[in-house]
């Protein structure tokens, strides 16, 4: 195995050669670098995928930080390489790498991976084959890093239970100091490996999926997910922080271009709206709000530490922020006249969102993004995103006459029971949208319009729904792109093809394992990269596996049907997103949960964590 010496060296030879060699670089603003003899435990954080898109993840630059702070702990980076680099480092056998110590990932001690989305499973692979590190837990011997991971797609992790050792449930801001507390009082007893996976089994928040063995029913579904020792808990409960820490503030400022090169800002975490389709507004549950001033505190701080023009306030409904008005206030009073983009992306459709918009406009702007997903009432009411018509036409009207001259639209198609009439109206209200504009600014009017396919997540009311299938999504595409012409509009949309990939992958159980392993084999990566994915390679893989991908994608599951990941918790109750599914099959709302508590299990679970901290920066009600 090549030291960090001679990896450096090898790579001056290899680096003319390929494209944006910054990307294997590091010697960042911002990377920190430790004395690698000098501390306890070697963690590395891979995002699998290339670094211009890894780099801005705020997930790992937070997880970054807080390791780093720990002077027992030295935590550095790794990323996919690009397919030219990974050819030059098969062929000179040089191991994936570390880009602040140029060590070897398998050097270290604990790798975690960021899994944000199951299109990056193949990649998860990749990046072990590329540092020669056993792709299946079960083949890696004792020496070998522990490897974890985390995400929005690890709330189901079966899947990929194969290949990772433990995985993270919820957030990582506390468990994974934890995580590495574990690992080192079980370093110094020099038990085997197997302890410290049991050892990490008791840490709330931290799955080890060898402890768990399914078995299935005659028809092929689940029979149950039991724990293989009385020891071992029966579901895994989320971790979830009562209250946010400061933000990070030490972003690492790339010396190429990447695909953000900004600083991102949580102002709050979860969303009370409740949209039926939304996993990240069911696991990321409940809302808590950071005050104004540590925001303004964590801007003010990151961009000194940066230089970054570009501020982005992130969250899942920025005008639900209970002090919106006052944050853009202190913003405008800050930063304005600075020359710093400042976006507030997610924005409900009302006037509101363009007059807090028209209070940042010192800053510069780009064009107005809006997420009707639907265009009729009756699918609103199924997904529980009940805006009005009358409401977007209204925004619209406010948004071109303020002087923007884009708009930009986001719909989902392949909604359960969704039919031609409600893809229509999608054309239908995006012609009223722009025939808006052309009203208030004529020809200057631009519409741009982005539809998805609705793909049904796990831990959501709709995880008993069937996939859209092809033919159907094809045939709604389609009609959408011969409608959508006429002066200023324009259309994107996914490859359907993708989208059933993620259907499966999402909702899969353990024995999608080897087919994700076959894929791989056979020559699958980069899967979210429309260039590089190649569905036939996994129609291929599913057949070797002799498993029906349609068995995931296009079968509505029976109300009392065992899940795969049934037995990792998020808080919120079974009982409450069979509640959601049913009165989405009679088109009937829920309130934001602001208004009323729809006791979807949270408060029950985390009542402790709610009795100690008190108050507004928790939104739901107070626990005696
Ligand atoms: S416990 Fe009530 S207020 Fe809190 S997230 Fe659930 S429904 Fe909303």
């Amino acid at each position: 195995m090549p030291n960090p010496t001679e990896i450096r060296r090898q790579l001056r030879r290899i680096l003319p050669r390929v494209e944006k060699p910054g990307r294997y670089v590091g010697g960042e603003l911002n990377q920190i670098v430790k004395d690698w003899q000098s501390v306890k435990t070697h963690f590395a954080l891979v995002f699998p995928d290339i670094y211009d898109i890894g780099v801005p993840n705020l997930g790992m630059m937070l997880l970054y930080e807080i390791l780093n702070k720990r002077e027992d702990v030295f935590c550095e980076r790794a990323y996919l390489p690009w397919l030219d680099m990974e050819a030059e480092l098969r062929q000179a056998k040089i191991p994936l790498y570390s880009l602040e110590s140029y060590h070897p990932l398998r050097d270290f001690d604990i790798i975690g991976f960021s899994l944000p989305y199951e299109t990056l499973y193949t990649n998860v692979l990749n990046v072990l084959d590329l540092a020669g590190i056993p792709l299946k837990s079960e083949n890696r011997s004792d020496d070998d890093p522990l490897i974890i991971a985390g995400g929005h797609a690890a709330f189901n992790p079966e899947p990929m239970s194969a290949f990772i050792d433990a995985f993270v449930i919820g957030e990582g801001e506390e468990v994974i100091g934890e995580i590495v507390d574990v690992w080192q009082a079980w370093k110094k007893t020099g038990a085997a490996k197997a302890g410290l996976l049991l050892n990490l089994s008791q840490v709330q928040g931290v799955y080890v999926p060898s402890l768990y063995e399914p078995t299935y029913n005659e028809n092929g579904t689940l029979a149950a997910t039991t724990s293989k020792y009385p020891a071992v808990p029966k579901t895994i409960l989320k971790r979830m922080i009562p209250v946010l820490p400061d933000p990070p503030t030490h972003f690492i400022v790339p010396s190429i271009s990447v695909v953000h090169n900004r600083i991102a800002v949580e102002i709050m975490r979860g969303c009370t709206r409740g949209c039926r389709f939304c996993q990240a507004g069911m696991i990321n549950r409940p809302v808590r709000e950071r005050p104004v001033e540590q925001i303004i505190k964590g801007i003010e701080d990151a961009l000194a530490n940066t230089g970054y023009e570009e501020i982005a306030l992130l969250s899942l409904s920025s005008s639900d922020y209970t002090h919106i008005n006052e944050l853009v206030q202190a913003i405008i009073d800050k930063f304005v006249g600075k020359h710093l983009t400042i976006s507030l992306p997610s924005l409900r459709i009302e006037s509101f969102s363009v007059e807090l918009m028209e209070k940042l406009r010192g800053a510069r702007q780009g064009g107005f993004t809006l997420a009707p997903e639907a265009a009729t009432d009756a699918m609103r009411n199924r997904i529980n995103k009940p805006i009005t018509t009358d409401d977007l036409l209204t925004t619209a009207r406010e948004i071109y006459s303020r002087g923007w001259t884009t708009i930009k639209l986001y719909f989902m198609i392949g909604h359960p029971d969704e039919t031609m009439e409600d893809v229509e109206a999608i054309v239908k209200l995006c012609k009223s949208v722009i025939g808006e504009g052309h009203k208030i600014i004529g020809k200057k009017a631009n519409l741009h319009v982005g539809v998805s396919t609705f793909v049904p997540k796990p831990q959501t009311p709709f995880q008993w729904a069937a996939a859209d299938n092809q033919e159907s999504i094809y045939a709604k595409q389609k009609l959408l792109r011969d409608s959508f012409r006429g002066p200023g509009l324009r259309f994107t949309w996914t490859n359907p093809k993708e989208t059933l990939l993620e259907a499966a992958l999402s909702r899969g159980d353990r024995r999608l394992g080897e087919v994700i392993y076959t894929a791989w084999k056979m020559g699958a990566k980069f899967d979210a990269w429309q260039d590089q994915y190649e569905y036939n390679t996994w129609l291929a893989a599913f057949e070797a596996c002799s498993i029906d991908p349609n068995f995931y994608i296009s079968r509505t599951r029976a109300m009392d049907e065992v899940f795969p990941w049934d037995h990792i918790s998020t808080g919120v109750n079974r009982r409450y997103l069979e509640n959601e599914y049913q009165k989405s099959l009679i088109g009937e709302l829920t309130s934001d949960c602001r208004e009323d508590c729809h006791t979807c299990g949270i408060l029950p679970i985390f009542n402790n964590l709610r009795r100690d901290h008190p108050g507004q920066l928790w939104l739901c009600p107070e626990v005696k």
